[in-house]
């Protein structure tokens, strides 16, 4: 069984505490890997190796960090199958998921690459004459970024890449249900070269590795994906630093009388069992109209009940198993819950029996708003059908939960469709497509209790920078905003003041 160490300052370290933990294959609950169990000491020791690497760092040029970016995406490329079999067998989504996390994380970092010759400010006007005002963006300093395990490549390329791009030193701190991944993701980005100390690893219990770097003095920046209650707790520890957070999600798709159903139904199966439901855009509630619930509802348990369970690596498999044992009994829990407060179970709701952490695709109807499985993220295979009677209740039922992530709307409808643009309370929208499905180069977040960040995109380096505004005066006097410039934005009213001298004589 091999033994994995830590990244501080360029090297790979053992933990201070001496005590590893294990990570699974959430396919057979076999050990796969020894990972190191960090504390605040490791902290520490990351946090001052992130200190010593900063200033060289914040004062490459942008192009020139980019060149590690370039590079990561090269060798991500190389290992793309490599990296696909391990997100499979350690987080245990079907292998042609695997490769998307892995591609996603190639497309951040070539994306992000380009941000090495952009980064743009904004330069403005004055309203005094001889004088230039303009933005600029510095990087934050050291950032923490704290992943779940969902995405075991892709969300730590989110954070990592955009934060070093802008210039920040990095430490990650991965889930402890996915530190292999983590670990071979930051193994590549030192054979990129990103220099020592640029990058730290510390794996280890988020109860002590995260909360020692969230409460760090000197942790400037905190970039947290995860569950929402963790993520407000963060909130509140955090004080002054700079706290990036987003958190669960619990996303509708609404499908119309005049959907297609055909595609309707691929985007209900591929949005609610894609990843075994574990996205936080996975389309837990469909919301359909009253006209097409009988037909739909049968299609679908149809569909559901043929989905093929099996190990994420197994060829043909089209759900893996949930991510733990815990998981799956949280799962269960839903479904007891479900029965109980009275809705249908068309299929599924049972363990599996064998090994690894399977839970068979379920699926709910006569689900009603106020159910709790209709309005709590179950982050597992199973998916609640509501029925309504128009589009603005449609609406209203979509918008009734604490969370604002992801949603959809199937209509061919032009009328329909920007209704449910304009009026659904989320941070994306997709009309005739699944909840999930996000691209690099748009901006990813929720709104609501879901969180507010954007991360990717071109407001992927809002994160991981701070604005400076810069004001350059060149006519060589003592000009003051909101005095001097009132009247016709000239210099050469006085007010008298003591402050204000002669203007000197330009050459
Ligand atoms: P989680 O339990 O909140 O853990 C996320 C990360 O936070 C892990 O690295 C965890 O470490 C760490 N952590 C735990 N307690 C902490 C604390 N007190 N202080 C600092 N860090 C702490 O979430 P998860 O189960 O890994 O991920 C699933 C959740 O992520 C779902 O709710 C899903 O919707 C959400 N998610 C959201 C997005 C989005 O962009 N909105 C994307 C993907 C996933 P340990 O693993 O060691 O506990």
């Amino acid at each position: 069984m091999q033994t994995h160490r830590m990244l501080v300052g360029g090297k790979w370290a053992p933990a201070r505490s001496g005590q590893t933990f294990p990570s699974l294959d959430p396919a057979t609950g076999r050990v796969i890997g020894l990972f190191q169990q960090g504390d605040a000491r490791d902290v520490d020791l990351a946090v001052a190796a992130a200190a010593k690497a900063f200033p060289a760092w914040r004062n490459t040029p942008p192009p020139t960090r980019a060149r590690v970016l370039f590079r990561l995406a090269a060798l991500l490329q190389q290992r793309k199958e490599e990296l696909a079999r391990l997100v499979s067998l350690e987080m245990g989504k079907v292998l042609p998921e695997a490769r998307g996390d892995v591609q996603e994380a190639i497309d951040t970092a070539e994306y992000f690459a380009g941000e090495g010759r952009r980064l743009f400010g904004t330069t403005t006007t004055s309203e005094l004459r001889e004088k230039a005002a303009l933005t600029i963006r510095v990087p934050v300093g050291i950032v923490a970024c704290i992943t779940p395990w969902n995405f075991p490549v892709a969300i730590p390329s989110w954070k990592v890449l955009p934060a070093l791009v802008c210039g920040n030193t990095v430490i990650l701190k991965p889930s402890s249900d996915t530190p292999l991944c983590a670990t071979r993701f930051v193994q590549l980005l030192q054979e990129a070269g990103a220099p020592a100390g640029v990058v730290n690893l510390v794996t280890g219990p988020g109860e002590t590795v995260g909360d020692a770097l969230v409460t760090h003095p000197q942790v400037q920046g905190i970039s947290f994906t995860g569950n929402g209650s963790t993520g407000e707790g963060i909130i509140r520890k955090a004080g002054m630093k700079k706290v990036g957070v987003e958190g669960g999600g619990k996303n509708g798709i609404i499908i119309l009388p005049d959907a297609d159903l055909a595609l309707a139904l691929e985007g209900v199966v591929w949005g609610g069992y894609g990843t075994s439901g574990q996205r936080c855009t996975a389309a837990s509630r469909v919301i359909v109209h009253e006209k097409i619930q009988e037909k739909f509802e049968r299609l679908l348990a149809a569909r559901v009940r043929s989905l093929r369970l099996g190990p994420g690596l197994r060829a043909g498999t089209e759900v893996g198993p949930l991510i733990n044992a815990r998981a799956v009994e949280k799962v269960h829990g839903y479904t007891q819950l479900g029965l109980q407060e009275g809705a249908r179970l068309r299929c599924g709701g049972t363990i599996p029996k064998g090994k690894g952490f399977f839970y068979q695709p379920t699926l709910f109807t006569d689900v009603q708003p106020d159910m709790r499985i209709a309005r709590e993220e179950i982050f597992g295979p199973a998916v609640s059908l509501l029925t309504v009677r128009s589009l603005d209740e449609a609406i209203d039922v979509m918008n009734d939960i604490p969370y604002g992530l992801s949603s959809a709307v199937y209509t061919k409808n032009i009328t329909s469709a920007f209704r449910a643009i304009h009026r659904i309370e989320a941070g994306i929208t997709y009309v005739n497509a699944s909840t999930t499905g996000a691209e690099v180069h748009l901006p990813f977040g929720g709104v609501k209790a879901t969180g507010h960040t954007r991360e990717a995109g071109w407001t992927g380096v809002e994160e991981f920078t701070h604005l400076k505004t810069v004001y350059i005066d060149y006519s060589g006097r003592l000009q003051r905003a909101q005095m001097d410039g009132v009247d016709g934005g000239g210099t050469s009213k006085r007010s008298g003041s003591p402050f204000t001298r002669t203007p000197r004589r330009r050459p």
